[in-house]
């Protein structure tokens, strides 16, 4: 399966050494230059990682990262940055980075790190078909399938559907959901946004709530 990478960087040169090495190692890449850009693709098409430079024209690397972040884009990003410093590097990190590279950085070990966090996005994907009734979810694909076009899922997204048809009779609390889900930094409200994502992306009946308890697996 061939992984697809976004490379946000304004700096021509670097953009397309990526581009050549990255493919090069069998990724499918785009590269845009500004993060006005990167914020259009990576909202309109699913990547499984993200290669972003911290300085960027027009929203930077930070910036654009906490708005993917805030509309459920979950792709693991790496950050590159010209002034490594401590401060800057808990900044990015606070942002939704997965992980930061210094520039200059050395292409083995941007690379290494790439693998890392794509092996990330693949852990416990062991079964490839979740059913979900009258459709199937395509765990490692994230995306639904059978009966219409098909559905592409975020990661949370997937994960949320994938623990509810997991059990498909039983009716998880919100506190479940955001510990299976999400972990226990985020607050219960995470839950029902992701929730209402589902249902706006595959019909209200998606998930069924029930009142004063949670939610269960509905109709997909
Ligand atoms: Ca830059």
């Amino acid at each position: 399966m061939t992984h697809r990478v976004l490379v946000v960087e304004d700096e021509q040169d670097l953009a397309r050494m990526l581009v050549r090495l990255l493919e090069g190692e069998g990724y499918a890449v785009d590269a845009v230059h500004d993060g006005q850009a990167g914020l259009h693709r990576a909202l309109t098409s699913r990547y499984d990682v993200l290669v972003l430079d911290r300085g960027l024209p027009g929203i930077d690397g930070v910036d654009l990262l906490r708005r993917l972040r805030r509309t459920g884009v979950t792709a693991p990003a790496l950050m590159l940055t010209a002034y490594d410093t401590v401060a800057d590097r808990v900044e990015g990190l606070d942002s939704g980075a997965q992980d930061y590279l210094g520039k200059p950085f050395d292409v083995d070990e941007l690379l290494a790190r790439l693998r890392s966090l794509v092996r990330r996005t693949g852990a416990d994907e062991d079964a490839e078909l979740v059913d979900l009734g009258v459709r199937r979810l395509d765990v490692v694909a994230r995306l639904v399938v059978g009966d219409g076009p098909d559905v592409a899922l975020s990661e949370r997204e997937a994960a949320l559907l994938r623990t509810l048809a997991g059990r498909p009779t039983r009716v998880f609390t919100r506190d479940e959901l955001r510990d299976r889900v999400f972990g226990d930094a985020e607050t219960d409200a995470v839950v029902e946004t992701y929730v209402s994502y589902l249902r706006r992306k595959l019909g209200p009946e998606a998930v069924r709530t029930v009142r004063g308890v949670g939610y269960r697996m509905g109709t997909v």
